[in-house]
């Protein structure tokens, strides 16, 4: 069987080229990605930061109008007006150190204007700034110049990092004294906690100044000028004069900033883009694989659908294959009907030619028996007719002579053999006719008596000795009248051939036996019986071994063809005693009563 090939691709390379044309689907997933959360991102940071930067904001506006307020204040006006004072300089820096306690700042203090502290919040402690000189400070130039000053800077003795608002103090025009306050940036450092993300605080620099990083602290973010570098060395903001680059990579920071107003500074967070990348790399991977799901899927269901086209292709193949030998069976079916029925036709024919044969056969034989039986037949009728005349010349005589009654008796013997006559002649027409009766019930002992009639003549010339063995009732079988008696006349003559070929004594038994079938009717005489080659051919047509004159070699084969159609058998047998014993096996049947005339008549 040959199968329609359908071109079969490998799987895998289908599935790769799906997969390179589904690959360009992650590209817009990660763009997506990225934005979304970036932006999701960068908008949590930017109200980090806003919140950041509001604190930080609010905490310095607090403090900046504080030196403004304390430069009123009459303890620091006295202390400034004989700064010699010990007692007016204790109370001022029990004062300041109050307020301190109070507002939260760092450090208070008041400065001379030549730079020398006279006061200050810290004075009981071991980094008092109390006779220390701050004039280098821009803040305390700018105080002395009438301005609001402000700085950022690390506490030369404390190291801690400040910012710092100064405010003259004024007696007219004249300024008296600087008031300044520091406020502690550690402390809002310390509140950011532990996250990915950083906040950070520069300067007007871009000097990092404040950092939860300790690596990034005073560290410039950005090119220093001249000038800058200058007033770094000048007012030592930071513990080195030359602060070290920081390179922030934007490939690796996400950075959002703000200018804290007035203040110079810019407060700034920053996110490691990780943590943007690391979401679009999961979200990636749920896409490729639902992807792959989906190819795979995809895959299956491209397979599955070839392989249902495959099985129909197969099951109509199988079906075509079917059809087709179908078809072939049913074409020698119907030749081999054909054949058959020509056989049919050819032995209907030859059995109808078989029936012909038979008939013309039977016609035959009759023919052949009726010339057999002419001469004893017109014997039996000239006897007769020669009785007949010398009946008749005798009554005219009797008559002439008055004897009537002795006319009578003659008369009486003429109409006897005139039935006789009658009964010859109506034997021969029925041998005449060519017949096909039903089976019918016949009588059997007189069907016999009449077929001894017929050749009584030329027994008594053979001086053959009939004995007879047949029972009184009468024994009813299935025949046709004419038919049997063509039988039994054939048979009898034959015995009578065969008994005429020997010298006498010349015996017929004539007996019947009954039987589960019916009767048996069994003819033996004492003749030479049947030879071996008779025995052997007796049955065929025209097998004789007569002379010429005398047999036909038609009795037996006619008696044998009438038997079958009676329904009956005919055996032939040598006695052990010698000479030929033939069976004649006939069925029993209820005394006729036909419905039918008997045959000769119809
Ligand atoms: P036919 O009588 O014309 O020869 P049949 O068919 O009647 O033809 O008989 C065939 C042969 O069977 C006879 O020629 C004879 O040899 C043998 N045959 C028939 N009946 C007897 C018999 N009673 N005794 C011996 N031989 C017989």
């Amino acid at each position: 069987m040959i199968l329609p090939t359908t071109p079969h691709r490998p799987r895998w390379r289908s599935l790769a080229l799906l997969a390179l044309l589904l690959a360009p689907l992650l590209w817009p997933l990660q763009f997506f990605a990225e934005r979304y959360y970036r932006g999701e991102l960068l908008e949590q940071n930017r109200q980090t930061l806003d919140l950041y930067s509001e604190n930080l904001l609010g905490t310095l506006r607090r403090y900046e109008v504080l030196p403004s307020i304390l430069a009123d204040l009459p303890p620091l006006r006295a202390l400034l007006a004989s700064p010699q004072d010990g007692a007016r300089q204790e109370q001022a820096n029990r004062l300041l150190a109050r307020v301190r306690s109070e507002t939260g700042a760092d450090v208070i203090y008041l400065m001379s204007p030549q730079g020398m502290t006279l006061t200050s919040s810290n004075w009981d402690q071991s980094d008092s700034f109390v006779g220390r000189d701050f004039s280098y400070r821009p803040y305390f130039r700018e105080a002395l110049g009438g301005k609001q000053g402000r700085f950022f800077g690390l506490g030369t003795t404390s190291r801690k990092r400040g910012y710092f608002f100064s405010n003259p103090v004024r007696e007219g025009d004249r300024v008296i004294g600087i008031l300044v306050v520091k406020v502690d940036l550690d402390v809002s450092e310390a509140l950011w906690g532990n996250t990915p993300e950083q906040l950070m605080v520069t300067d007007s620099n871009g000097v990092v100044i404040v950092s939860s990083r300790s690596d990034w602290r005073f560290r410039a973010t950005r090119e220093l000028d001249k000038a800058e570098r200058a007033a770094i060395v000048a007012n030592q903001p930071y513990p080195t004069p030359s602060p070290s680059p920081l390179r922030l990579d934007d490939g690796v920071w996400l950075t959002q900033s703000r200018e804290l107003q007035e203040t110079g500074l810019t407060a700034s967070i920053l996110a490691p883009r990780q943590l943007v990348d690391r979401q679009v790399r999961t979200t990636l991977a749920v896409g490729g694989a639902a992807l792959l799901a989906l190819l795979l899927l995809l895959g299956l269901m491209l397979q599955r659908r070839r392989h249902y086209i495959e099985r129909i292709a197969l099951d109509a193949q199988a079906r075509r294959e079917l059809e087709v030998r179908v078809q072939e069976r049913t074409r020698d079916l119907e030749t081999l009907n054909n054949r058959l029925k020509d056989e049919v036709l050819e032995r209907e024919q030859a059995q109808q030619k078989l029936l012909r044969t038979q008939d013309e056969l039977v016609q035959a034989g009759k023919l052949s028996a009726l010339g057999t039986m002419s001469a004893s037949i017109s014997h039996e009728l000239n006897q007769p007719l020669a009785a007949i005349r010398s009946y008749a010349d005798n009554a005219g005589v009797l008559l002439d002579h008055q004897r009537t009654d002795d006319a009578r008796g003659n008369l009486k013997q003429i109409s006897e053999l005139t039935g006789r006559m009658a009964s010859i002649i109506a034997h021969l027409r029925a041998f005449a006719r060519r017949d096909r009766h039903a089976p019918e019930s016949v009588a059997l002992q007189p069907a016999l008596e009449d077929a001894l009639a017929l050749l009584a003549k030329r027994r008594r010339a053979l001086d053959v000795e009939l004995i007879r063995d047949l029972p009184d009732a009468t024994l009813w079988v299935q025949a046709g009248e004419t038919r049997l008696r063509q039988v039994l006349g054939n048979l009898l003559a034959n015995a009578l051939d065969a008994l005429a070929e020997k010298a006498p004594p010349r015996r017929l038994w004539l007996s019947t036996e009954m039987t589960e079938q019916g009767v048996n009717l069994l003819l033996r005489d004492n003749g030479a019986g049947f030879s071996e080659q008779a025995m052997a051919h007796a049955r065929e047509p025209f097998f004789t071994t007569k002379t010429s004159t005398q047999g036909l070699g038609l009795g037996l084969a006619i008696c044998e063809t009438l038997m079958r159609a009676l329904g009956g058998e005919l055996l032939l047998a040598n006695h052990p005693d010698g000479g030929a014993l033939i069976t004649l096996q006939l069925r029993s049947v209820a005394p006729g009563a036909n419905l039918q005339p008997p045959e000769e008549f119809s």
